[in-house]
């Protein structure tokens, strides 16, 4: 599962990150999953939670955003919105969009105690 591997690797950036700030507990996590990233938020959540049993992010509370994708069209030549990779561009329906944004997984916002 795609999502397993992703909060994996984000649960050990977590613990780095916890260790770093001499954290005793991680509280709040808050990602970023982009509209174009092919993450499933609630398989992500469901992930995070078993990935982070047993280390210091147990418990914290998950808060996941999910930005629109952003892209530059080159026919309007406008930075438009997206909702999917491989959609139209919403004002002139042509099709030479290039990815700007909301393609990616990140964490955002961490809080520790
Ligand atoms: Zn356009």
């Amino acid at each position: 599962m795609h999502e397993l591997s992703l909060a994996t690797a984000l649960m050990d950036l977590v613990r780095e990150e916890a260790a770093a700030a001499h954290a005793q507990r991680v509280t709040r996590l808050v990602l970023e999953i982009g509209a174009l990233s092919h993450v499933d938020a609630q398989a992500l959540r469901f992930a995070v939670d078993v990935a982070a049993r047993g280390g210091p992010a147990e418990g914290a509370t998950l808060d996941i955003q999910e930005p629109p994708g952003t892209a530059y069209c080159l026919d309007c030549e406008t930075s438009v919105t997206i909702a999917a990779r491989g959609a139209p561009c919403p004002r002139c329906g042509g099709a030479k969009l290039l990815v700007q944004g909301g393609d990616e997984m990140r964490l955002k916002e961490m809080e520790v105690v």
